[in-house]
């Protein structure tokens, strides 16, 4: 007998993706129902709630809490639940699970924007970017004249060490892009991660006290997890060398925000370049206050290639679970 669900298929999109009338419109997909939720994203769960009920397939966003009210108001004929992103942490899986809804997510086509994020950031807090922006911008420069040989000194990049923490897709092609400028790369993992250690990285696993007192540029590619929350703090801060920089593409919890704040005010370490925050949208005040910050809008997968990827990787996970053909990338 067929798994397939019962057509007409009902879908939603809780917003618009990349090229979502084609690519939920075709193929498998031909002739579903497919609603498309606002720009913005709905103002509060209970629209979100409204808007789902009766779907087979939801195609959620990472700031939508998938919880047992989400389960609930989208009903029994629920089959999947497609997260527009890699990471899961605002989906409560077991829930999932006892209602036999299956979750999907976009693993790799993330992978090499996400990537790109992190190495941009490294290089501009490293280089001092955003500071020199606002210096030009401002008519700071021409009002303080050419720079002296010892004015806006950023930290090297060519030939340092750089820890990857979190060595998976992301912390892979980070760490893989680290060999045009000739680094060493050393990677944090709770299991051993032979191509970390091949050719070309050659990366050696250390300890994460190891690794944070070694490195210059620190680059966080973890998942958030109940283990990875507030996963770098205070002591580790305090490990870490006054001239190094951190990254942060991950999950904003898995960094102790308040404590970044005093440990790059305090000058205890050189800079920090962020995607991600403890209470996005929202920012710390502090952070606001710091020169030696780097702060881009959580847009990591934000290149034309990956979202569409994404969008179609969602796409085919809806059609595969609908068609009673199992998911494609199932959590
Ligand atoms: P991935 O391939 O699953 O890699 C995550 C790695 O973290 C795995 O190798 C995992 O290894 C490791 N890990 C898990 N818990 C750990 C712990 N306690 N200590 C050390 N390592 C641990 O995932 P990915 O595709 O690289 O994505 C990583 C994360 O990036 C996602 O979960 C997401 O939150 C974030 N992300 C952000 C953006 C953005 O826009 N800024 C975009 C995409 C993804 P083991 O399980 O073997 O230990």
């Amino acid at each position: 007998m067929s798994n397939a669900a019962p057509k007409p298929w009902r879908l939603t999109l809780s917003r618009p993706l990349p090229e979502w009338e084609r690519v939920f419109r075709s193929g498998a997909l031909e002739g579903a129902d497919v609603r498309v939720g606002p720009e913005r994203g709905f103002e509060s769960p209970d629209d979100l709630h409204a808007f789902v009920r009766g779907a087979q397939a939801c195609v959620t966003w990472v700031t939508e809490r998938i919880d047992d009210a989400f389960l609930d108001a989208a009903g029994a004929q629920l089959r999947v639940v497609s997260n527009f992103a890699v990471g899961f942490d605002n989906i409560d899986v077991d829930a999932c699970r006892a209602r036999d809804v299956i979750v999907t997510n976009t693993p790799d086509a993330v992978t090499e924007g996400t990537a790109d994020v992190a190495w941009m950031l490294l290089m501009a807090a490293a280089r001092r970017l955003a500071e020199g922006d606002r210096f030009v911008r401002s008519g700071a420069w021409e009002a303080h004249g050419s720079l002296g040989p010892t004015e806006f000194l950023g930290m090297p990049i060519s030939g340092k060490t750089l820890c990857i923490v979190g060595a998976g897709r992301i912390g892979y092609a980070t760490a893989l892009r680290s060999i045009g400028w000739s680094m060493r790369v050393t990677y944090v993992a709770r299991s051993r991660k032979p191509r970390f250690e091949q050719a070309p990285l050659c990366a050696q696993r250390v300890s994460l006290e190891e690794g944070l007192r070694d490195a210059d540029f620190v680059s966080i590619h973890t998942p958030l997890t109940d283990e990875t929350r507030h996963m770098i703090g205070a002591h580790e801060f305090s490990l870490m060398k006054p001239t190094a920089v951190l990254v942060n593409t991950a999950r904003g919890p898995v960094v102790d925000e308040s404590a970044l704040v005093e440990a790059l005010g305090d000058r205890r370490l050189y800079a920090a370049g962020l995607d991600v925050f403890e209470r996005e949208p929202k920012i710390h005040d502090g952070l606001r206050a710091l020169e030696n910050v780097v702060m881009t809008p959580h847009f990591g997968s934000g290149d034309m290639r990956c979202r569409l990827q994404m969008s179609e990787l969602c796409a085919r996970n809806v059609a595969n679970v609908l068609s009673g053909d199992g998911a494609v990338t199932p959590v």
